[in-house]
């Protein structure tokens, strides 16, 4: 009896090692899974100003909200990666400055290309954020959806997500929006834009909008 309860014993414990040892790897890959890399681009930079009103920039407020993007993100528990971080442009031309935005982002197969722009029109009637999204791609309009619902609820308007061929959208082989937060045209979204407290208003909402896709079920 004694022999056959040791017998018992030695079999359920190599019966348990088997089975942690079976689960091991899924233990282990779901814990140090990496989260999400989110490329965050922010539009223009260096000897490319975007759109200009009077000494406002483009360039400078795509990039003061993309590194508000960037830091909630950060906190959302994302990776992240700027395409710029400074006052510099990729590249010397339009086109290989867009190029290399994306490749940048295909080289590290980021989770989802986000790129900041300002928008301007000529009426200046035009106001507040929009969402642009490439066709190539079904699941950039689940995100582009997910981003201006957001920005909806939060700064109160935001127009439905629309449509475009844009040279960095179609490159990056990833979900890719470009988020043109307001209108350099219109006098309140200048002013808006330009202030510190709604920048960050701006990049809480498109980093929750983020989130909520990256969230999603069969995304
Ligand atoms: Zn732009």
């Amino acid at each position: 009896m004694r022999g056959r309860g040791l017998v018992t014993l030695v079999l359920a414990v190599l019966a348990g090692a088997f089975w942690l040892i079976q689960r091991a790897p899924y233990t282990v890959s779901a814990v140090n899974a990496a989260p999400p890399l989110i490329v965050i681009d922010p539009g223009h930079g260096g000897w490319d100003p975007g759109a200009v009103r009077g000494v406002v920039y483009e360039k400078s407020i795509t990039l003061a909200v993309a590194l508000k993007l960037g830091s909630a993100l950060l906190a959302h528990g994302y990776r992240i990666f700027y395409t710029r971080r400074t006052d510099t442009a990729l590249a010397r031309t339009v086109l290989d400055d867009l190029n290399r935005r994306a490749q940048l982002a295909n080289q590290l197969q980021a989770a989802l290309f986000v790129s900041v722009h300002v928008n301007t029109e000529p009426t200046g009637t035009m106001r507040g954020p929009l969402v642009y999204y490439t066709r190539s791609r079904p699941a950039s309009y689940r995100l582009a959806l997910a981003v201006s619902h957001s920005l909806a609820r939060t700064v109160g308007s935001a127009g439905p997500p629309r449509p475009i061929r844009q040279w960095v959208l179609e490159v990056s082989q990833m979900p890719a929006i470009n988020v043109e937060i307001g209108f350099l045209s219109h006098g309140s979204d200048l002013r808006l834009m330009n202030a510190s407290w709604y920048q960050s208003r701006l990049a809480a909402a498109i980093a929750r909008g983020l989130a909520h896709y990256l969230a999603a079920p069969g995304r």
